[in-house]
């Protein structure tokens, strides 16, 4: 089960017994293999997912200590040298969109959370294809989604189009129901009070994506070239267990 936490991993703290290392970008999609207890299995909305809307990015994923939960944006989208790729961790390449998915908190009530749902080629090709047959633009699609099988892409690889929300203020209606955080935002000082209507867009990459800190890149290099480098592969990255009674 997906634990409750901030909505934005940008600046979460992984792994505290570790050194403490910043991850870069949202929470991102990931569901478990499915092992036919009905846990690899989950419903999203896609809140964005015409061809414009993809963000597209070259990101390292190290492991650190025992954590795969590491991004790094590589510095070659900048078109400046990179301290990662110097090291020999080879990037990968990422197209994103935006989904609304559900977990159930630890009261056992369903929540609904925005994440990031990151693409591989292979998941990219299958997600254009079946958006070339709706129009070419999957946005506000409720889709149920399985992982099948050990080596499939981590964001699933059976993709089932149920049905289109037609526009924002009915796909707001049908999610804020379970966006009972939103009523009871505690902020601290300059902090943005979210509305649902704001927290049913996309997100906003360029924001998320801003270029890392070449010092804090440096730290990592340092030290992935004293471990030996291993591939993220579709490593575990958050998500969890789905029970069947899937909202949406
Ligand atoms: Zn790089």
């Amino acid at each position: 089960m997906a634990e409750q936490q901030s909505f934005f991993g940008r600046g979460k703290w992984q792994n505290p017994e570790m050194e403490r290392q910043k991850s870069y970008g949202p929470r991102r999609f990931w569901l478990p293999v499915d092992d036919g207890s009905g846990k690899g299995k989950t419903k999203v909305i896609f809140l964005d997912g015409a061809e414009g809307d993809m963000f597209f990015l070259f990101e390292h994923q190290v492991k650190l200590g025992e954590s795969w939960q590491n991004w790094w944006p590589c510095m070659q989208n900048w078109n400046e040298p990179c301290e990662l790729c110097d090291v020999g961790d080879d990037p990968n390449y990422l197209a994103m969109l935006s989904v609304m998915t559900t977990y159930q908190n630890r009261k056992q009530e369903w929540v609904a959370t925005r994440q990031l749902f990151p693409m591989k080629q292979q998941t990219y090709k299958v997600i254009q294809d079946l958006a070339a047959a709706r129009g070419g633009d999957i946005t506000r699609w409720v889709v149920r989604i399985a992982r099948v099988g050990e080596r499939s892409a981590n964001v699933g690889s059976a993709f089932d189009f149920e049905r289109k929300i037609p526009d924002h203020e009915t796909l707001c209606r049908e999610v804020a129901p379970l966006l009972g955080w939103i009523g009871q935002q505690q902020l601290r000082p300059g902090q943005k009070r979210w509305t649902v209507e704001d927290y049913c867009k996309p997100f906003d990459y360029v924001e998320a994506f801003q270029k890392p800190d070449p010092k804090e890149l440096i730290r990592v290099a340092r030290r992935l070239r004293y471990s030996p480098i291993t591939r993220g592969g579709e490593a575990p990255a958050g998500g969890g267990p789905r029970g069947e009674d899937i909202p949406f």
